[in-house]
């Protein structure tokens, strides 16, 4: 009988085999027998990694934790896409995710069913990452609900990168300071590939330098500027007159702390699947069970039910 469960991290076991999938804290680092990574970011990949049995993650996601955690897992497998990683009871295939560089997306076939993980993914192609694969004939499919409700509708990445370059066109080199704010990992590379491709310099905060030195193309590439990227969130620009802060965020704005500032934008880049593509995606994986998780994933499952999905919130 296989058991599902999210646990501090998503606990598969069946068949004498127990895998803890993107584990957020160490609970059941020490149960497991296994522990996949899909990728870096900070909820999905705790510490105690370091410990585990066997820790299976991207060179890219353990370079990762190395410079930003410090951390070097012990047992430590690397994968990539399109590897095949036989473990005792099972068989993990490693697909590409679209979400950030080095994130993965994992099938486990067992003898008698096979078991889809997404992580956060992104169909979309970005200009740093190519869009996620499709997985089909899956029994169970596990999926990143993080924007699983119709009112969000992202527009193509070519219309937002248009967007962004039009606004660091019209203020490149004035007294306006242009402030891009992101996450550090993930679309912060993204936008410095984007300002570099198109010839601007750019000046970066400590945090995205150290995920930008990790990938040789951005590496060191920053001069003086009057574009800034950052993950900050404190308004350390709220009273410089001459800025504009843009936010690069698929969240919507009544969870920003932008409400006072006027000279505040938000572009909504985002490094996950619209509602549209979710739907899409679950329509060619066919799966007989989803198990939606992470953002709104209540809402997600409700509306597979009425389109007729075995579907519930992974609990
Ligand atoms: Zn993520």
């Amino acid at each position: 009988m296989i058991k599902i469960k999210y646990f501090d991290g998503i606990l598969i076991e069946h068949n004498d085999e127990t895998i803890l999938i993107d584990p957020s804290r160490p609970t059941l680092i020490n149960y497991v027998k296994h522990v996949l990574i899909t990728h870096a970011h900070k909820d999905h990949v705790c510490r105690e990694v370091e410990k585990a049995r066997n820790c299976i993650l991207t060179s890219f996601s353990k370079k990762v934790l190395e410079v930003r955690d410090d951390v070097y897992p012990r047992n430590a497998t690397i994968v990539g896409t399109g590897n095949i990683i036989e473990l005792d009871r099972c068989i993990v295939y490693a697909y590409n995710a679209g979400h950030i560089i080095g994130s993965l997306m994992y099938v486990i076939e067992f003898k008698d069913l096979r078991i889809g993980i997404t992580g956060d993914f992104n169909l979309e192609d970005t200009i740093i990452t190519q869009g996620s694969n499709l997985i089909d004939d899956i029994d169970i499919l596990i999926v990143d609900s993080t924007y699983g409700h119709p009112k969000f509708q992202f527009p193509e990445r070519s219309e937002l990168y248009n967007e962004i370059l039009s606004l660091v066109e019209k203020y490149y080199n004035t007294d306006v300071k242009i402030i891009l704010r992101c996450n550090p990992l993930g679309k912060a590379q993204e936008v410095s590939m984007l300002l570099y491709r198109h010839g601007y310099l750019f000046l970066a905060d400590s945090k995205v330098r150290k995920y930008n030195n990790l990938i040789s193309s951005l590496k060191g590439r920053y001069g003086t500027s009057n574009i800034i990227i950052t993950s900050t969130n404190h308004n350390i620009f709220s009273n410089c007159r001459n800025a504009i802060q843009i936010y690069l965020t698929g969240l919507e704005d009544k969870l920003l702390p932008i409400k006072k500032h006027t000279n505040f934008l938000k572009i909504s880049l985002s490094n996950h699947n619209d509602f549209e593509k979710l739907v899409y995606f679950i329509d060619y994986c066919r799966p007989r069970r989803v198990y939606t998780i992470y953002g709104y994933s209540k809402s997600f499952s409700k509306y597979l039910r009425r389109q007729g999905w075995r579907a519930s919130t992974l609990t």
